[in-house]
């Protein structure tokens, strides 16, 4: 049965309540006030009053009771003051009764075929539920994890765009520590390329980012977990740097710095381990193997952004240098010395203009490769003779620079005679046979002989072109007073 019959149902049923509830009245009004039967008729007015509201307000269910009452005051009433015609509403009541009770009976039948389904249910319910809480779960860590990738993304980007190797590996170092916030400090060693690789290389910091006060940041010298690295060139995590198998206790309270785990991984080009990037926290457990896998994504993207980094350095190199002798082109020897002598960095500086003798001559006899081969040799010789600032230019076909930095008139003398000597005394053999040649050095030190670029080339190619006219072979230059 529908809902919309009970419905219709409970509205009859309070139809005959309220006729009831007339009729009791009008009997209380005709026959007055007194007498026991009023008092029940009252009582009686009274209970369908109740009846009424408990169906309007609680529905079908009441209906049981509410017929019951109904049918019991109709008797009574019956009995009472012989209002024969009541009789005949008995079976109406009667049946209304029965199917009442009958949809009652089916829908507590009902109710219970629920329950049982419902108990059926719950435990589904329940591990539905579960898998919904760990999809939750899952949900929230790949959106951490496509937070990080997208991050990784966006560092990419700025790595591709870095061209210098102190430029990458400082943006490497801030960027990671963003990535991976429960380290504390980041950082990134470079193998020394000046060791040949297999030869026990060392590392040296190229950059560091640190959340810890300076004071507290320690020696951030490589230690022996960054040299592990160097040996297994493999990703490590190490939980509790105070209880890891692998390292002894004694090597790590020797670490002059507060750590107690780290993730590191190698930086690796051209299947060459070519540094490492680290990161550690004072506190242990700090770092899950996921970090380590994100930390393992990023250092081949930092790999990758070093090389490029090498490469636009060699390039930049090759740009500077003489292709045949692999010294400076003039273009680096102007930006330089004007950088010098702007800045007024140097107090002195010497410049040695060198050219070689007769060397016309030597092409013509032994041919222009051998004039190549020659200039090439000469080039190494000179070299030897420069210090940590000074560098040699290839300023013309057969014409030289050394610049001579922080050195004075004196020294320069002493200096040029001494390559003009070596070379006048090495012997070049071209196709078994000896070859020599010889070369002239004009000189102009700063800031006496020129407070300019020009002053002094031009006056060291007075000293030059004075060497030549007096025979060549030979050094020329301002008198010392
Ligand atoms: P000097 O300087 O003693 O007066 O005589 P020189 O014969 O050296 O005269 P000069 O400096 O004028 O000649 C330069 C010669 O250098 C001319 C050219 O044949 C040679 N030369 C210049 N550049 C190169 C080069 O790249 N390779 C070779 N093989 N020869 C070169
Ligand atoms: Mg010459
Ligand atoms: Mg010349």
């Amino acid at each position: 049965m529908t809902a919309r019959w009970a419905k219709f149902i409970n509205g009859l049923l309070i139809l005959f309540s309220s006729l009831i509830v007339f009729i009791g009245a009008e009997n209380i009004l005709k026959s007055g006030a007194a007498g026991i039967e009023n008092k029940v008729a009252a009582l009686f007015i009274l209970f369908n009053l109740l009846i009424i509201l408990c169906t309007v307000v609680f529905g079908v269910f009441w209906n049981i009771f509410y017929l019951f009452l109904v049918f019991l005051g109709i008797l009574r009433l019956v009995e009472l003051y012989h209002i024969r015609y009541l009789i005949y509403f008995l079976p109406a009541y009667i049946l209304t009764s029965l199917i009442i009770s009958v949809i009652r009976i089916k829908m507590l039948f009902q109710i219970k075929g629920y329950r049982n389904r419902i108990e059926v249910l719950e435990p589904k319910l329940a591990l539905l539920n579960k898998d919904f809480e760990e999809s939750e779960k899952i949900k929230e860590a790949l959106k951490r994890k496509f937070e990080r990738l997208s991050n990784l993304k966006f560092i990419a980007e700025e790595l591709s765009t870095t061209l210098t190797l102190e430029e990458v590996t400082r943006c490497a170092t801030d960027r990671i520590i963003e990535i991976i916030p429960r380290a504390d400090t980041s950082l990134i060693y470079l193998v020394d390329d000046r060791y040949p690789a297999g030869d026990n290389p060392e590392l040296v910091l190229s950059s560091v980012t640190t959340k810890a006060p300076e004071s507290e940041s320690g020696n951030m010298a490589a230690d022996i977990f960054d040299r592990w690295m160097l040996r297994h060139v493999e990703p490590l995590i190490v939980t509790d740097a105070k209880r890891d198998f692998r390292f002894s206790i004694g090597a790590v309270e020797e670490i002059k710095r507060d750590f107690r785990s780290l993730i590191a991984s190698p930086l690796i080009s051209e299947n060459r381990i070519v540094g490492i990037v680290r990161l550690d926290s004072p506190t242990p457990d700090s770092f899950a193997p996921d970090d380590l896998r994100i930390l393992d994504i990023f250092s081949d993207l930092v790999a990758v952004a070093i090389e490029n980094a090498l490469l636009y350095r060699k390039m930049e190199e090759l740009a500077r240098k003489d292709g045949l002798t692999e010294l400076y082109l003039p273009r680096y020897f102007h930006m330089q010395m004007e950088t010098m002598i702007n800045s007024r960095r140097v107090k002195n500086l010497s410049l040695l203009m060198l050219d070689i003798d007769y060397f016309k001559e030597y092409n013509d006899r032994y041919g222009h490769i051998a004039g190549d081969i020659m200039l090439r040799k000469i080039a190494a010789s000179l070299s030897p003779h420069l210090l940590e600032h000074d560098f040699a230019v290839r300023y013309g076909g057969e014409e030289f620079l050394l610049v001579l930095v922080d050195c004075d008139h004196r020294t320069a003398i002493e200096r040029a005679e001494s390559v003009r000597q070596e070379i006048a005394g090495q012997i070049f053999s071209l196709r078994r046979e000896a070859t020599q040649v010889t070369v002239s050095i004009g000189i102009a030190t700063y800031p006496d002989d020129g407070k300019t670029k020009e002053e002094l080339l031009h006056k060291a190619d007075e000293w030059l072109y004075y060497a030549k006219e007096k025979g060549r072979n030979r050094i020329a230059y301002t008198p010392i007073k």
